[in-house]
């Protein structure tokens, strides 16, 4: 017997209505290029969402076409996210500090419609005409006065494009399971691969990573979104934020700016962040030498890489708790967070540093396991270690344009390519990766890349890349090198 429940569609839609409907005048806050600090209300940002979704009726798109965004984090950026998830597209959020090869191979094994593009980027994209076949269009983020010269095809100013458009938009009812976002990650060896989120799994996500156990965020937080929105939608915040209410607080080009960080914590009165540890440390270096302090930000996520203990120690004295996540593009990102719970508090000081430095418990909608080489599930007794495995309500079942198996075993789970033990609490903790591939700062670099660049020398005979640890990046990529017989190759 079925339930008799109304069904609704789990959609983007639907955050932006509950966010008009119940929270207007709440702020969104950012720092952009060509306004340093651009401030506004829920209202008004999702009345621009209206009449850019009625603008792009000029680009003669079909359902999930792709639009694609290379951008920072600030109002435009997220106007983007909401007009075209909402009208029926794919938001292509592509990653700026990829190759230029890599932008390419992206952009047409996507094959973007149109491009949205920050002025700073614009140049980037002037290198690749020509090659960027599909694309009808650029908009470049900036107003009437902003836009400068430039060689792009059919490019306009974002504000010109929007300019006397209509507010209301008749929004369709998308089907949930449709997709709503793009990302593409180069966290696996080969090209980049693309993982398409869809509206359902993406509300999921969403309501996941509010809960107490993790972000905890309701409409009195106030939260920075550090991480990029070009990686993996900036962990879910422009979402997760709408949703409970909270002002939402957009750095620009500046996340990595220890001194803008705190000058933005400091004046918007910031409770909540997430960022990679790369970012943490700058912030930690510009309050010690400043002086200078983050008193409303109590607590913060740190993810993406491994949280060294010195770091969160830093920031305990500094009157902030880094707490642990872990998560992949591949899982919308988030599949574990770590905070102690009752029984843990129990135990003595000691103990809990250690427990607090693993990458944490599953979040609702994430089932984990690990297993050996032969696909044995291994114990969860804090010792055994073995390929970490998910699967659950927000993880990829196939990459866009790719196979399935490429993505899970016939079980139907996914392969993370990280090692990993997890303990009775159910705290999972990385000890390695399978993966060939290298994170520095938070983004990913290929070790394969690398070497068959240096191959390419005629003065090498052979190369490895290997990941080495460095205090600012978590991780750098160490080239060795074996030279042709008779040549001695310099380091440039
Ligand atoms: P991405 O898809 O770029 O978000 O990268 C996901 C990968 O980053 C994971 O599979 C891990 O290898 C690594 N990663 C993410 N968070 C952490 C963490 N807290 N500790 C260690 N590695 C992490």
């Amino acid at each position: 017997m079925h339930g008799l429940m109304m069904e609704g569609s789990l959609s983007i839609t639907s955050i932006m209505q509950h966010a008009v409907a119940n929270f207007p005048r709440q702020e969104i806050v950012s720092v952009t290029g060509d306004n340093p600090l651009h401030r506004y209300t829920y209202a008004d940002a999702f009345a621009r969402v209206g009449k850019l979704a009625n603008a792009l009726a000029r680009f003669d798109l079909a359902p999930s076409d792709r639009i694609a965004t290379l951008a920072w984090n600030d109002y435009r950026h997220l106007e983007i996210y909401y007009a075209t998830a909402c009208a029926g597209y794919v938001c292509h959020t592509i990653n700026p500090r990829l190759f230029a090869e890599q932008i390419t191979f992206i952009i047409n094994h996507a094959n973007d419609q149109v491009i949205f593009v920050d002025p700073m980027f614009v140049p980037l994209l002037e290198a690749m005409r020509g090659q960027l076949g599909g694309v009808k269009a650029f908009v470049v983020l900036t107003d009437k006065a902003g836009m400068a010269e430039n060689s792009l095809p059919n490019a306009i100013s974002y504000e010109a494009l929007i300019d006397g458009q209509p507010e209301q938009y008749s929004w369709p009812d998308v089907d949930e399971r449709d997709a709503c976002a793009l990302c593409y990650t180069s966290g696996t060896t080969g090209d980049p691969k693309g993982v398409l989120f869809s509206h359902r799994a993406s509300v999921l996500h969403a309501m996941s990573s509010v809960m107490m156990d993790v972000m905890g965020l309701d409409s009195r937080a106030v939260v920075l979104a550090i991480v990029p929105m070009f990686h993996v939608n900036a962990w879910g915040m422009p979402y997760s934020v709408p949703m409970t209410g909270g002002k939402l607080v957009l750095p620009g080009p500046k996340m990595a700016d220890g001194e803008t960080l705190q000058q933005l914590i400091e004046a918007e009165g910031v409770t909540y962040s997430g960022g990679v540890p790369t970012v943490w440390l700058a912030l930690a270096d510009y309050l010690e030498k400043s002086g200078k302090r983050v008193p409303s930000l109590t607590r913060a996520c740190s993810g993406g890489a491994a949280l060294p203990q010195s770091l969160a120690e830093r920031f305990d004295r500094l009157g902030v708790r880094l707490e642990h996540g872990w998560g992949m593009t591949e899982m919308s990102p988030i599949g574990t967070y770590n905070i102690p719970t009752s029984e843990m508090e129990n135990l003595s000081a000691v103990e809990q540093g250690e427990l607090r430095l693993k990458q944490g418990r599953a979040v609702y909608g994430v089932q984990m396991r690990i297993c050996d080489d032969t696909g044995l599930e291994l114990p969860r007794d804090g010792e055994a270690f073995g390929h970490l495995q998910v699967r659950g309500l927000f993880i990829c079942s196939g990459y866009l344009g790719l196979d399935e198996s490429d993505a899970h075993g016939a079980d139907g789970w996914f392969d993370t390519g990280d090692v990993a033990t997890i303990d009775a609490f159910g705290l999972m903790q990385i000890t390695d990766r399978t993966k060939d591939v290298i994170k520095s700062g938070g983004e990913w670099i290929s070790s394969i890349q690398l070497e068959n660049a240096a191959i390419g020398h005629p003065a090498v005979a052979e190369a490895a890349v290997i990941g080495v640890p460095h205090p600012k990046w978590t991780e750098r990529p160490l080239l060795i090198v074996v030279p042709q017989p008779g040549e001695s190759p310099t380091k440039e």
